[in-house]
Parts: C-alpha cells; sequence; structure tokens
C-alpha cells in the first residue's frame, strides 16, 4: 500500500509557516514501514484540493490531508474530500451533540458557522481528537483510505500517534522499518559515496549518507518485524562500515561530537576549559549542553577584544602587537591560557574573523572565515588554520564543529 500526503493551507504556499506535520508523518510512515511516494502542498481553494485528492487517489492507497478542518470559510478539506468521492457533506448529529458538549465545558456557546465541523460524507468516520474539540476524518471507498487530520501540531501529533495508528494497523500489516545511524566526521559525503559503493546499491539493508554540518550521518536501514531481526541485518554491514571507516566513526545514534568528547573525557577523569572570541561562548554552549558536563568542563572565557585576551587570558601584549587578535601564536596563547586559569587537562580556543569584511588589524588584514583554533594539552600545543566560507552564522557554526572535530583527532591517538 502507497501513501501520499496533501498540505491544505495558502500560508504553507506563501511561506509562513513551515509544514512540520507533514515531515512528522513522513517520519511516521517510514517507522511504521509504509511507502510513502509522493507530497503536495494545495491553497485553501476548493477545486484545487480536489484535485490534488483525485491526483493521489490514483497512485496512493492511502491519503493523508493537513488541515482545513476548522470551521471558517477557507476550511474546505472535509468538502473537498466528499466531491473527490463523489458525496454530499451531512451533518452527523452524533458529532454536533459532542461538539455542543466540548464547548459548553468551556463555557462556550457555539456559532451556526461551527457547527460545519460536524459535517462528512456519508461513508467517512469521524477519528476521536484526543487534544481539541473538532475530530478529524477517515473514509473507505473502493480500498482508498482518505484520513483529513487538523493543522494544529498540538492535536495532529496525539492524533496521528493515537487512532490514526491505531486505523492504520488494521489496513497495513507489512514490517516497520529499522534504522542505525553511523556518525561520520573528517570524511566527505563523496569519498566516502567511493568507500562504501557496493554497500550502498545493496537493497536489504539500504546505506544512504546524509550530509550534516561539518559531519555525515550513514543511515542503515531495513525492515523487520522486530527490533532482533533487524538487528541481524544491519551488524553485518555495520561491522563492515566500521572496518573500513575505522576512526572517522564517531559514534551511533543520537549522540553528538561535544557528548562523545564529553563522555570520552567523563570516562577518563580529564577535563577541558575553552577560550572564545568569534564564536562569543557557542562552544562552551555544545558543552554545557550535554548532561553531566559539569565534571569535565569547569570554565569557559569569551574574550573578544585584543585588551580583554591579554587581561583575562594573559595574552602576550608584544604578541597582540605582532601579530595580532586573529593569529597562531594568539590562539596558542589563549589554549594555553585558559587551561593555566582554569587548571584544566585541555583547553580549546578560537579567535577567527566571523564578519563579511576582512578585520583590518596590524599587522595585516585577515580575510572573512580565517578562523584559528589552538589547542592545550599536557602533551603540548598545536593550533590550526581555517578557512570557513558563509554567512556569520555559518562561519561560526563550522568553526565550532572544527574544534570539536580536531579536538577530537587529538584525544584519540593520546
Ligand atoms: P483550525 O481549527 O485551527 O482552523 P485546521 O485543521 O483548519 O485547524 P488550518 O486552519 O489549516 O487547520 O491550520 C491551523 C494552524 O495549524 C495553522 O495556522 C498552523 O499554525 C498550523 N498548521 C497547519 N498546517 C500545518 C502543517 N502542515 N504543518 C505545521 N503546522 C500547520
Ligand atoms: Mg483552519
Amino acid at each position: 500500500m502507497r501513501a501520499e500526503i496533501i498540505s491544505i493551507g495558502t500560508e504553507l504556499l506563501l511561506g509562513q509557516i513551515t509544514d512540520t506535520n507533514a515531515a512528522t508523518l513522513g517520519e511516521f510512515l517510514a517507522r511504521q514501514g509504509i511507502t510513502h511516494t509522493h507530497r503536495q502542498t494545495v491553497g485553501d481553494n476548493l477545486p484545487r484540493i480536489v484535485e490534488a485528492i483525485q491526483l493521489a487517489l490514483t497512485r496512493a492507497e492511502i491519503i493523508f490531508t493537513i488541515g482545513g478542518l476548522g470551521p471558517t470559510p477557507d476550511d474546505l478539506t472535509r468538502l473537498a474530500i466528499a466531491q473527490s468521492i463523489g458525496e454530499e457533506l451531512t451533518l452527523d448529529e452524533a458529532i454536533k451533540a459532542h461538539l455542543i458538549e466540548e464547548y459548553g465545558k468551556r463555557g462556550l456557546k457555539m456559532s451556526e458557522s461551527q457547527f460545519r465541523q460536524a459535517e462528512r460524507p456519508p461513508s467517512g468516520t469521524p477519528i476521536p481528537n484526543p487534544n481539541g474539540t473538532a475530530p478529524g476524518l477517515h473514509t473507505e471507498k473502493d480500498n482508498h483510505h482518505i484520513f483529513a487530520l487538523p493543522g494544529p501540531k498540538s492535536e495532529f501529533g496525539p492524533m496521528l500517534a493515537g487512532p490514526v495508528k491505531e486505523i492504520l494497523g488494521q489496513i497495513h500489516s507489512g514490517d516497520p522499518l529499522h534504522s542505525r545511524t553511523l556518525r561520520v566526521v573528517g570524511v566527505s559525503e563523496a569519498i566516502i559515496g567511493e568507500k562504501l559503493a557496493s554497500l550502498m546499491d545493496a537493497k536489504n539493508p539500504t546505506v544512504a549518507p546524509y550530509a550534516k554540518t561539518g559531519e555525515v550521518h550513514l543511515r542503515i536501514t531495513t525492515s523487520a518485524a522486530t527490533t532482533e531481526e533487524a538487528d541481524k541485518i544491519i551488524n553485518p554491514i555495520a561491522d563492515q562500515i566500521h572496518t573500513i571507516l575505522g576512526s572517522a566513526i564517531y559514534a551511533e545514534g543520537e549522540e553528538s561530537l561535544a557528548a562523545w568528547i564529553i563522555q570520552e573525557l567523563t570516562r577518563r577523569g580529564q577535563t577541558i576549559a575553552t577560550a572564545e572570541s568569534c564564536t562569543g561562548g557557542l562552544l562552551a554552549a555544545e558543552f554545557t549542553s550535554i548532561d553531566g558536563s559539569s565534571k569535565v568542563f569547569p570554565a569557559g572565557f569569551v574574550t573578544y577584544s585584543a585588551e580583554s585576551k591579554h587581561r583575562e587570558l594573559g595574552v602576550d601584549l608584544e604578541t597582540l602587537r605582532t601579530h595580532g587578535t586573529v593569529a597562531e601564536p594568539t590562539a596558542i596563547e589563549m589554549a594555553t591560557g585558559a587551561r593555566e586559569l582554569a587548571q584544566t587537562d585541555f583547553a580549546i580556543s578560537i579567535t577567527g574573523v566571523a564578519g563579511a569584511v576582512p578585520l583590518d588589524e596590524p599587522p595585516s588584514p585577515k580575510a572573512s572565515g580565517l578562523v584559528f583554533v589552538g589547542i592545550a594539552s599536557p602533551q603540548g600545543n598545536a593550533v590550526h588554520r581555517l578557512h570557513f566560507r558563509g554567512s556569520r552564522d555559518i562561519i561560526r557554526t563550522r568553526a565550532v564543529i572544527a574544534a570539536l572535530i580536531r579536538f577530537r583527532d587529538i584525544l584519540i591517538v593520546i
């Protein structure tokens, strides 16, 4: 059985709201093992909604509409579904009574237009709305199911996870999908594609790379009745990928690079500090977002000006005069200063130019995107010169990821 999603709402077309419900539903369908082949977005316009539903009926057996179930004149989904399956809307007295009761509980009286929410095509049944008043709608005709779900996220999610999942369980009997994600750093998507070409051609399990900022996620997916059965199919492929990519795989599942570092330092009983300039504390935020990081990360310094680099971290005035704030020696002194002040085993520093224009400082201007990452460790100090392109946000994000990757490179060899 194939599924198709139709998101309804002019606001979606105008980009005023993002279609998060369709993304939630797409993920849900994958987990249920339901093949989902098309997605449409259509405005609040009756003939166009009918056209979208009729097109979906030609290529899918399970159709979901999202939105347009409310009481206002631009809520046209019920009517469009009725027209698409050649039926007339009729008032469902039971739904009407339910709505009157629900509104009454909140001390509200229903207006005439709100009774539109009690209408349904005769072959439809209402779907309970665990988190709202108006029900959704499920129709079944000629082996085609249409599920009409409400737009508000707080109603959409619970309706999907509750009653819709239950009905789908009765009409669809495929095995759910299981997947495992291997997180890779320091190897580009293209190189991964070359190294894993034969695995990526295979059909079961499938292996697919997803490029993320600064890393690549490899997702291994199969369909199976149970997790144990899925593991039997996924494990040997995961092992092969581990052999091919080695230490470039830093974690499996949801663990971020910062989380891996915090975990590794905790295991070793070691600590780290940060000294940041252009990233303004983003690296410290990465560490502090991890539960239990306080044992490992006692302090982070944000030193934005040349003076504060000297005053707070003890960067030599001579270094700043001779090389400037964005320079190798400055990055090293920031890291060693932070390490000493915070009395940690390691420290990472970041100094760079995140702005769009070059930084005009003596002895020479520094290009936009130029970033230095310094790492101070018991084994000595290292510094990396990096160059990023993009907006201020992108440069700052990439600088943080680069710092985490370089630090991991050091951690795994010492
Ligand atoms: P209501 O009874 O509130 O009118 P409805 O079922 O008619 O609900 P819409 O009018 O289409 O739904 O949308 C109501 C609100 O739900 C939108 O303003 C938006 O905030 C949210 N919404 C609608 N569709 C989506 C979607 N596909 N993804 C995320 N949010 C959505
Ligand atoms: Mg509405």
